[in-house]
């Protein structure tokens, strides 16, 4: 293990990060000496995969050299009379930030302890808990986060050896809070490992199941796929589009389960047309338009599966287009077009917007400036206005994590609600002041109700009457935590 491993990652680093890195390597290294891993090996090699994960994603070096001390308060306890490390100590060699984000790994700690009962409700609560406390660290720093899930992908790769009675526990832990939160980052690859390291130990009959479905076809339609690329390939190079990456991507095990399992699949690998897909990377979003109609020209697509993420891209950021087309023998395969940002965002998501100020230096807070991730920014604002209520934050649950509608105004700007929004959340989403002075919506040109739920790619007009006032029995109809605080903050008593 040598810190050129950590350092070797990052695209820039000064030469005061390299200083600080290296600092926090030999610290750490010294602290974590006579440490063993539960596989045996040195404890030192944790928080080292740690950093290099974070140095991957291009953090700084703040956060690096947090990642690398993360569990220097926790686990090196003293008792065989070597000093104690705890937050002064850190703050006094790293600066004041860096004891910040590491106090805070610490302190967010191991989750709520589940229990086993099969309890639905007590679940949810479970749930709900871990994500309450996921979200306030968020809130205060997202480097915090990030390290979190640098240091969960860590533990998951080396699950095996950990106690068989443990194993299921943490597993269950990293599908249900901390992929989701990777999602919600829109980091791609990172949510994607995690998925696809816990899923054995979560499902291990239908882990196994899917690993016999799915036998032979990666190798079979990898064979399929040449051809369809060789095709492709000489298409763009003959229209003119000058820089160009083709490769594909073998879709992550666990997300194919999930897919099979839907009742429209039943299982049945042969409806799944994205096992592997086509990836074509471009330049600029002209050009993943022409590439789309390049590969529309030679194949023909498949009706309704023509997405245009590039226009309306999905909550968490992502944005590419896809097709369905068939190939030849009657292969269905998905192509997938992107440009090169797009790529890196939909990998890395919020780690590829971090939020730099005019020095060049991170932004201390977990505010982001890509306005794709803007519920970040929302998140702090709630943070500060200091609403800590239980039923607050399972508000805050459904906004975030359900399934999302996309709505337009008539000017075209998109207008994102949680599943089962209706007008008056539109209003509130646009404005405050339109929502509460609301007294109805123009749905795709029809005069209609606040109570109308939202469907995709609605274009809604808000209808307003000045001076007009909220009323508390909009609160039946009304799904989103914003607009539930502006009605009753301002609706007649
Ligand atoms: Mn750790």
């Amino acid at each position: 293990m040598n810190v050129n491993e950590i350092t070797d990652l990052l695209k820039n680093p000064s030469k005061e990060d390299i200083e600080l890195i290296t600092h926090a390597f030999e610290f750490s290294k010294t602290a974590h000496e006579d440490q063993k891993r539960k596989s045996g090996e040195p404890y030192f090699i944790h928080p080292f995969e740690t950093a290099k994960t974070l140095a991957h994603l291009q953090l700084d070096a703040k956060a690096i050299a947090a990642g690398l001390l993360h569990d220097t308060c926790e686990d090196c306890n003293g008792s065989d009379g070597k000093a104690i490390v705890d937050e002064a100590v850190i703050k006094k060699e790293f600066g004041e930030d860096v004891a910040f984000l590491v106090n805070s790994v610490t302190k967010l700690g191991t989750l709520k302890y589940r229990k086993e009962k099969e309890d639905k409700h007590e679940d949810e609560k479970w749930k709900a808990e871990n994500l309450r406390k996921m979200f306030l660290a968020m809130a205060q720093d997202v480097r915090v986060i990030l390290i979190k899930l640098a240091d969960r992908l860590h533990n998951m790769e080396t699950l095996e050896h950990v106690p068989k009675e443990k194993q299921e526990r943490i597993a269950r832990e990293t599908l249900e809070i901390y992929a989701p939160i990777a999602n919600r980052l829109g980091m791609g690859s990172l949510k994607g490992r995690l998925e696809d390291l816990a899923f054995p130990y979560v499902y291990p009959e239908d882990y196994k199941k899917v690993l016999e479905i799915t036998k032979g076809k990666y190798e079979e339609k990898k064979k399929q796929l040449l051809k369809i690329k060789y095709k492709i390939e000489e298409e763009i190079k003959e229209s003119g589009i000058k820089n160009y990456k083709i490769d594909w991507r073998v879709k992550h095990i666990y997300s194919l389960y999930k897919k099979l399992k839907k009742p429209e699949f039943n299982m049945d690998i042969s409806k799944v047309y994205d096992l592997i897909a086509l990836r074509i990377v471009v330049d600029t979003i002209e050009d993943c338009y022409k590439a789309l109609g390049l590969v529309h020209k030679l194949y023909r697509p498949f009706p309704g599966r023509i997405k245009d993420y590039i226009a309306v891209p999905k909550i968490n950021g992502y944005q590419s287009l896809h097709t369905t087309i068939f190939a030849d023998g009657g292969n269905i395969t998905e192509v997938q077009i992107r440009t090169q940002k797009m790529h890196e965002e939909s990998e890395h998501g919020i780690a590829a917007h971090w939020a730099y100020d005019e020095s060049g230096k991170p932004k201390k807070t977990g505010a982001v400036i890509n306005p794709r991730l803007a519920w970040i920014n929302q998140l702090v604002k709630w943070q500060k206005d200091a609403i800590h209520s239980k039923e607050f934050f399972e508000d805050l649950k459904i906004d975030f994590f359900k399934d999302r509608v996309f709505c337009f105004t008539p000017k075209g700007d998109v207008i994102d609600l949680p599943e089962g929004a209706t007008a008056i959340d539109f209003a509130y989403a646009v404005h405050s002041e339109v929502g509460n002075q609301a007294i109805g919506a123009v749905v795709n040109e029809k005069f209609v109700s606040l109570d109308t739920p939202m469907k995709n790619a609605n274009i809604v007009e808000i209808r307003t009457q000045k001076g007009k006032k909220p009323s508390s029995s909009w609160l039946e109809f009304t799904k989103t935590t914003f607009a539930r605080r502006q009605i009753k903050l301002n609706s007649k008593r």
